[in-house]
């Protein structure tokens, strides 16, 4: 079984300190994949400068040099992998950026190749600003051969284009549903990579500041019984006391079983 962490929001806003405490003592563990924004415009969120919530000013990653020094380092020692998140993560007034930007294409092909130059290492993973996917940002991220790590499970005709996995991939969400007894309006994460035609998707358990451990554990056992993997996703801005202690508490209760392999993001996709 593999467990993986995912921590969104790296950006120019971000400072290496920010990160090193939550993870100095996590990312020795299991390398931690940094959803990063390129070209991060600010929206209302703890860490961003209050005078950047609404300036619409976009802030290219390199332009905090401590920041980048730092992740090329981490890169090297391998203690964590960079994702694309989103390209400027704006707010639109009609949606989050991959639901209502007009041109999310180019945003996925000069996001990845941006982050590819800076960092020096190719993308391979695509996570959506607040988990949301409009079906053309869908279709963008797919046609660019990305793996998307979400929470969300959308298989309505109007938000997901369709290829030739999809009919099969829908079945095996509704076998699960049905065999954990849940309805429909029932939320839940499928435990199980669905590939597509040219890219795959993957389901991450949510760490924000309410979730318990219990919920977590259960997340994990359930993944666990049904021979899958298993994602912790976070946002190290809200990572406190308490929710780091969840995160330490989970982790050590997925290292009794031997057979957990901690792993980073990309690897949740390996066949
Ligand atoms: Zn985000």
């Amino acid at each position: 079984m593999k467990f993986a962490i995912r921590d969104d929001d790296t950006c120019y806003f971000t400072s290496p300190d920010a990160l090193t405490r939550v993870y100095s003592d996590v990312w020795d563990r299991v390398p931690v994949g940094l959803a990063t924004v390129p070209f991060a415009i600010g929206y209302e969120r703890a860490g961003i400068p209050r005078e950047h919530w609404h300036s619409g000013s976009a802030f290219p990653l390199e332009q905090n040099g401590d920041l980048v020094a730092a992740l090329r380092e981490l890169l090297e020692r391998r203690r964590v992998t960079v994702a694309l998140h989103g390209y400027t993560h704006q707010d639109f007034p009609r949606g989050f950026e991959f639901q209502a930007a007009p041109d999310p294409e180019r945003r996925v092909r000069e996001g990845r190749q941006y982050l590819r130059g800076l960092l020096r290492r190719d993308i391979s993973v695509f996570v959506p600003p607040h988990n949301a996917l409009s079906k053309r940002g869908l279709s963008a991220v797919a046609a660019a051969g990305l793996n998307i790590l979400g929470s969300f499970l959308s298989f309505r005709p109007s938000m997901r284009p369709w290829d030739r996995a999809t009919l099969a991939n829908w079945w095996r969400v509704r076998r699960f549903r049905a065999a954990t007894g849940r309805s429909k309006s029932d939320r839940f994460v499928y435990p199980h990579v669905l590939r597509y035609a040219g890219h795959a998707e993957f389901g991450c358990h949510s760490l924000v500041p309410a979730t318990t451990l219990e919920e977590l554990v259960a997340g994990f056992e359930e993944a666990r019984r049904a021979g899958g993997d298993f994602c912790l996703a976070t946002h190290y801005w809200e990572v406190g006391d308490a929710m780091k202690q969840v995160m330490l508490r989970l982790l050590d209760y997925a290292a009794r079983y031997a057979d957990v392999r901690f792993v980073a993001v990309e690897d949740l996709f390996a066949r």
